[in-house]
């Protein structure tokens, strides 16, 4: 959203808008001295105005905004399709505990080869269905993974065992730590772009169909 915050009490919204031709848009009135349009994230249109601009003037200056309007609107819904086309079905407790299991088989080898690349040592690996964490490093090498990486491709799963690993050359997210991480996998960032934008669908299809039925601290040990 962009457009100039007012003192509060002087907003007001006109609920029965006026229409341009094509596209139909709230007013909101306020002390400011400029007009200003702002698609929000449902895709409506607003329009900030001072009191006294009249409504042919609105209008008009819809009108000549009409272009970006309809553009901000598509590409918004665009947004909206992408992530309903990435919705993930409810994760039950029995998933969960299948997802569990197969983590234990799976990521162990993988973790030992990975650290023989980095030449680093590590502790016990645990395997937990986490709500905020892909993994996580102790200062004494403990690892821990998220159970809920078995859903995703093995480039993500790979990514984050990378990730844990070489937080045993360094404690932190450094440039130095970054270049270790890039020496295995030179494309890390787009592994770890893809964990930002869809990780989320992950945890909540968990929330929805695990989480109250499971203790938090029901964690699974090698
Ligand atoms: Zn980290």
């Amino acid at each position: 959203m962009s457009g100039t915050k007012t003192p509060a009490g002087s907003v007001r919204t006109t609920p029965a808008a006026p229409q341009s031709e094509l596209i139909p848009y709230h007013i909101i009135r306020s002390g400011r001295r400029t007009l200003c349009i702002e698609v929000n994230a449902d895709g409506a249109v607003l329009v900030r105005a001072p009191y006294l601009t009249g409504s042919a003037e609105i209008q008009r200056f819809v009108a000549s905004r009409q272009d970006w309007i309809l553009r901000s609107k598509a590409l918004i819904r665009e947004r909206r399709q992408a992530e309903d086309a990435f919705a993930v079905p409810p994760i039950t407790p029995s998933d969960v505990r299948a997802l569990a299991a197969r983590a234990l088989r799976e990521i162990p080898p993988r973790t030992a080869r990975y650290a023989a690349l980095l030449h680093v040592t590590y502790g016990r690996i645990t395997i937990r269905n986490q709500t905020t964490l892909w993994g996580s490093c102790s200062a004494r090498g403990s690892l821990s993974f998220n159970c809920l990486l078995m859903l995703m491709d093995q480039r993500i799963i790979d990514y984050v065992i990378v990730h844990e690993l070489c937080h045993r050359l360094e404690m932190n997210h450094s440039a130095r730590f970054w270049a270790d991480v890039e020496q295995i996998l030179p494309d890390y960032r787009e592994r770890r772009q893809w964990l930002k934008d869809h990780g989320g669908a992950y945890i909540r299809a968990m929330k929805e169909g695990a989480l109250k039925n499971l203790p938090s601290s029901d964690d699974i040990q090698q």
